[in-house]
């Protein structure tokens, strides 16, 4: 009778509020609304006023604004290193994302939220995600760690009593999460990701080539010829900087071996923490693993040839996920249309959470 009844109420909520569900990710936010899809995906970015503490723009606008602002200006990331670095700001992020995402939609309740944060997160910072979302309008707000969001964001039958494994390559950190029975056996949260690859493209160009490049030119020359293992032909792209000799402009062409030789210590770095969680896994698991293969999300999962690589140095198939940088936010789409069938895998607010690294 009392389930029939919470059902019941559970229908008649929802008819009056949205359901949301958001990634936070340290390159990335994206937001999801039951019924629309994705219908935000900008870069997790915030522009404040360092006189006022105002915050000025988010996400797209706020990137847009970076370098052309006056100096009292600046762009700060709310999650640094899978930490969020300033509650303040985390939730001005959090605010405008339900409200933007509920633009012209919004309903007579305050929506229901589950948000995936990094695996490494403190159960302090999972209070404060949860207090910003509530101080954002959410009526209902759920947690969940972003191994476990893509790992039900790639369908992977995650309540079975088998094992699987999900690697999860983001921009400031990685997440190794090992998945059974509903929820995460074993976790890593990781410093060694997209951000690093960058600037290693920056060190290697200034070493090796006397050439000062940006950030944004590294990530650029990433994407196009980023690679773990030659291919058939050599990739090339124009990069252009300051030549540290002459101080004037000058621009080069960079190869696809050159960005091999910048990245190539981190993606050896990385591939020992993976092993170091495989160490730790139980064999049974591992077996399933073995079997079932390891998963690829997040944008880095995109390096040419990295699921080759890794199943070399691993010993294990590795499959990239169809679409890896909206893994996490499907996943809470998926949470969202069946919050009963995903209780586990949600944190509760009196789990002790404590950083893995
Ligand atoms: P996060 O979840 O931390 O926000 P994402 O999963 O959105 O991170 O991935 C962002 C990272 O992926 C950035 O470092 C970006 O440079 C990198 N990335 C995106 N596309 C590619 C690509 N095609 N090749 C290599 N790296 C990529
Ligand atoms: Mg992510």
């Amino acid at each position: 009778m009392l389930e029939i009844f919470r059902n019941y109420k559970e229908k008649i909520l929802q008819l009056f509020s949205n359901d949301i569900g958001i990634d936070l990710g340290t390159a990335n936010t994206l937001v999801y609304v039951k019924g629309r899809g994705i219908v935000i995906n900008e870069p997790s970015i915030v522009a404040v006023n360092q006189k006022t503490g105002q915050v000025v723009a988010v996400g797209a606008q706020a990137k847009e604004m970076l370098g052309r602002t006056p100096a009292h200006i600046t762009a700060v990331r709310p999650i640094v290193d899978g930490v969020i670095s300033d509650f303040e700001i985390t939730s001005e992020m959090l605010s405008y994302l339900i409200n933007k995402a509920q633009s012209g939609h919004t309903k007579l309740l305050g929506p229901r939220v589950v948000i995936g944060v990094p695996s490494g997160i403190t159960s302090v910072e999972v209070r404060a995600v949860r207090d910003a979302a509530r101080a954002a309008g959410a009526r209902d707000v759920h947690v969940i760690e972003e191994p476990l969001a893509a790992a039900i964001g790639i369908e992977l039958p995650i309540h079975e009593p088998r094992g699987s494994m999900v690697i999860d390559i983001g921009g400031g950190t990685t997440d190794v999460g090992v998945i059974s029975m509903g929820g995460l056996v074993k976790s890593r949260n990781v410093r060694i990701a997209g951000d690093r690859f960058n600037s290693d493209i920056v060190g290697h160009v200034r070493n090796e080539f006397k050439l000062l490049i940006g950030e944004k030119t590294a990530e650029d020359t990433k994407i196009a010829v980023a690679s773990v293992a030659p291919g058939k032909v050599p990739f090339e792209v124009i990069i252009r900087g300051r030549d540290l000799v002459t101080g004037l402009p000058r621009e080069m062409s960079i190869s696809d071996q050159d960005v091999r030789n910048a990245i190539g210590h981190s993606m050896e770095e990385l591939i020992e923490k993976v092993k170091e969680v495989l160490e730790f896994t139980p064999p049974e698991i591992l077996a399933d693993i073995m079997q079932r293969g390891v998963h690829l999300a997040g944008g880095g999962a995109l390096i040419r040839g990295l699921p080759e690589f890794l199943e070399n140095a691993l010993g294990i198939p590795v499959i990239v996920a169809i679409d890896p940088l909206t893994a996490v936010v499907r996943g809470t789409g998926v949470v969202l249309n069946d919050m009963a069938a995903y209780q586990e895998a949600l944190l509760r607010s009196d789990d002790e959470l404590v950083p893995t690294e």
